[in-house]
């Protein structure tokens, strides 16, 4: 009894709590069924980095600051028309990460651009790499109050430290001039060094009309669009057809949403 409680101060020590969960039962099982003691240590060393991965994981998707969790397993890419479901899992496995290049999804609302952006920087935080996500408006705010207190460069040191930065709904709200300007800086600090993933309701030539000044768009959009993968969405909202298929079934009463 005392050395067990000794094996368990250690244990605590040594940080190996699934240790401390498990080794009874799997010195049983051992017992009962004969197994070397290597096998014993080893089962007992899965378990410990098995429940390690788990928790960066967890740790990596939380520092992601996603506004919701989706997955590219529930994304049904029957019902988009051009997003070939293969290129999307290809980019899934993380390749564009380490060539730092930048993924563009454009295309109307409602089509799944934040599903598919946030499926894919999820995989990525399942691969270990930095993640953080940002609504646009929100991040361009988040400069400028940074410009303001004079930790401007601070913040962009810190984004620049991510292996992948989402910026979510680029273009619903247009920027004032010294938004637009502080965005581009950003995007030039993080260019060839951060991947970027951009979901957009806007065709390239309608960007001018969200950041004002000609010269600057076409700087940004020389900085994101080089090295990009670009996925455009063609289709009706999602939403918008399942709640049409749900009224044509005539189960249209009053369900809410999931998310
Ligand atoms: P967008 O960013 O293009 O406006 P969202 O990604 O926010 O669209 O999609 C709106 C909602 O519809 C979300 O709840 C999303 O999960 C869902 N959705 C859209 N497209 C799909 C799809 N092809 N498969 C599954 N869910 C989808
Ligand atoms: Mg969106």
């Amino acid at each position: 009894m005392q050395h067990q409680a000794l094996l368990e101060n250690y244990l605590k020590q040594l940080h190996l709590s699934s240790f401390i969960d498990n080794y009874q039962a799997y010195a049983a099982d051992a017992a009962r069924t004969d197994l070397p003691y290597e096998r014993f240590l080893l089962a007992l060393c899965t378990a410990e980095v098995a429940q390690r991965d788990a928790l960066r994981v967890e740790r990596a998707i939380a520092h992601a600051k996603f506004p919701l969790l989706k997955e590219l397993a529930t994304f049904d890419f029957n019902a988009v028309q051009n997003i070939a479901k293969q290129r999307v899992l290809e980019l899934a496995q993380g390749g564009y990460i380490t060539q730092k290049e930048t993924i563009i999804l454009i295309g109307n609302p409602g089509l799944g651009k934040t599903h598919l952006a946030i499926g894919l920087a999820v995989a990525a935080c399942r691969q270990g790499k930095r993640v953080r996500f940002f609504g646009s408006s929100n991040l361009v705010n988040d400069l400028l109050s940074a410009q303001k207190d004079l930790r401007l460069s601070k913040f962009m040191a810190q984004i620049s430290k991510l292996d992948l930065v989402v910026l979510d709904e680029l273009g619903f709200i247009p920027f004032t001039k010294d938004g637009g300007q502080l965005l581009f800086q950003l995007c030039s600090e993080l260019n060839e060094r951060v991947s970027i993933i951009v979901t957009t309701n806007l065709r390239f030539a309608e960007w001018n009309q969200v950041f004002g000044d000609e010269k600057m768009t076409g700087a940004l959009l020389d900085r994101l669009t080089h090295r990009a993968n670009i996925l455009e969405f063609v289709g009706e909202s999602y939403r918008f057809r399942q709640r049409l298929r749900e009224f044509e079934s005539g189960n249209d009463g009053g369900e809410t949403e999931a998310s």
